[in-house]
């Protein structure tokens, strides 16, 4: 049971899927919370934002790489509840972008088949997603 006096914040991600199959992960950064740890790429909504805005901004900021919202296909819905927040995360899949996926932010880039995706540790709002993905995909 999710303690209601916790805030929540929204963060959108996207696993972005490449003609091979292979989703992209990204390894957070020294300095962040979580360091260490492999995400799908993504970040908070600011106040205001509609989330497929703000993944398209996060998208161009981390990656390089533009997306237009009818390329966003929302797919499910993690939950979690950290000590001092719950986050909420919609992940959108996406297969078509302009642009090349280039590594600023994060501390490495990883194209990973769906079936392998286990082998990366992940925060605890991601690792659920790796279950959907490997069905889906
Ligand atoms: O990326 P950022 O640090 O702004 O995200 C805020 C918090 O959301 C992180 O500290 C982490 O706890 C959580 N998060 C997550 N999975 C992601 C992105 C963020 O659990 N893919």
């Amino acid at each position: 049971m999710t303690d209601p006096a916790l805030p929540t914040v929204l963060v959108v991600a996207c696993a972005l899927v490449d003609i091979d199959g292979r989703v992209l992960i990204a390894q957070r950064p020294q300095g962040k919370a979580l360091a260490g740890l492999w995400e799908f790429p993504g970040g908070k909504v600011e106040p205001g934002e509609r989330p497929e805005a703000a993944l398209i901004r996060e998208l161009d900021e981390e990656l390089g790489i533009q997306v237009t919202e009818a390329c966003l296909a929302p797919f499910v819905f993690a939950s979690h509840a950290y000590d001092s927040f719950h986050l909420l995360m919609p992940l959108y899949l996406c297969r078509r972008w302009s642009g090349v996926v280039t590594q600023r932010e994060h501390a490495a880039l990883a194209w990973v088949k769906p079936s392998k995706l286990a082998d990366y540790p992940m925060p605890p709002a991601d690792a659920p997603l790796v279950a959907w993905l490997r069905d889906l995909l």
